[in-house]
């Protein structure tokens, strides 16, 4: 049976009784509303832990002033019947006051890996993350944490903290969960009007086309750029945020394609800003 908990000691306490016998647990922090991307996320974990426990918190702080926390889909019964279902043995749900109960007294700030992609518009974005993750981290335990590679900046900026930190835990990378016509599956996705829904598969096409080319030969990250903006532009009636190519997960400039490269892009439907991006190694 599965243990919905909502107190931070009280799920310490839980941890600390499962390690103490010996359990190795792997963790999947999430903002809820769930589909198959969260759920691959738990799969994964069951394969390589005893136990499994989800978080679900839409965090506050990494929402900027003008973006979707309140219109960020929730719906925690439906949320708790899949999680049940797909065998996760904690689900960790806390409330805001929980997580919050005071102005912090210290802070932690992103300093690589951030002024590129999402972290150049969303300004803060990315403390906010670390900041929850490091809370989520002493309060689930974990010796694994899995993240999806849909948010590979993500990824890379968690990697990256917990090499500075030395924080025992193995970071694991899942690669994105698609729906039939290709559009990575987002808990946003349910906010995009329906002839944007149409239109959003255009996104991952796009990537598959730049993949294309690099295998046919292409080297120059500007002119795949401009191909992948372009086909976004006559495909979609969304604005592009950021169509952009950088080394992974180190995310550094190239000024030729070579090694593991991420192309990445964001593109602002009126309702969801939809991300995507393919890793291809050259
Ligand atoms: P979220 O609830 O959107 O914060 O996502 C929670 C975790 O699920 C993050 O590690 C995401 O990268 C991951 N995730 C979200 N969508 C997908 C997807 N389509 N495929 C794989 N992982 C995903």
């Amino acid at each position: 049976m599965m243990k919905v908990i909502g107190s931070i000691v009280a799920m310490q306490q839980e941890m600390i009784q499962a390690k103490r016998a010996g359990k190795s647990i792997g963790f999947v922090p999430t903002m809820g509303y769930l589909h198959e991307g969260h759920l691959r996320l738990v799969e994964e974990a069951k394969k390589e832990n005893d136990l499994v426990v989800m978080s679900i918190f839409v965090n506050p702080l990494q929402f900027g002033p003008n973006e979707d926390f309140n219109t960020y889909p929730r719906d925690f019964n439906r949320d708790e019947q899949l999680a049940a279902e797909a065998g996760v043995d904690y689900l960790f749900y806390p409330n805001q006051d929980e997580m919050y109960p005071a102005e912090l007294t210290t802070s932690l700030t992103v300093k690589k890996r951030v002024d590129v992609l999402c972290g150049r518009k969303r300004i803060g974005h990315f403390d906010g993350v670390v900041t929850v993750v490091m809370k989520l981290f002493h309060i689930a335990m974990p010796d694994r944490a899995y993240f999806g590679l849909k948010d590979a900046q993500q990824v890379a900026v968690i990697q990256g903290m917990v090499a500075d930190y030395n924080m025992p835990i193995t970071i694991v990378p899942v690669p994105i969960v698609r729906e039939q016509d290709g559009l990575a599956k987002s808990s946003r996705n349910v906010n995009l009007l329906e002839h944007e829904r149409s239109e959003a598969p255009a996104i991952y096409k796009s990537l598959l086309h730049a993949k294309t080319k690099i295998e046919q030969g292409e080297r120059n990250p500007q002119a795949l750029i401009e191909t992948i903006t372009n086909m976004i532009k006559d495909n979609t009636s969304g604005i592009v945020d950021y169509v952009e190519i950088y080394s992974f997960p180190e995310l550094e400039q190239l000024t030729e394609l070579k090694g593991t490269i991420i192309i990445a892009i964001a593109v602002q439907f009126q309702k969801a800003r939809l991300i995507d991006n393919i890793i291809v190694t050259v």
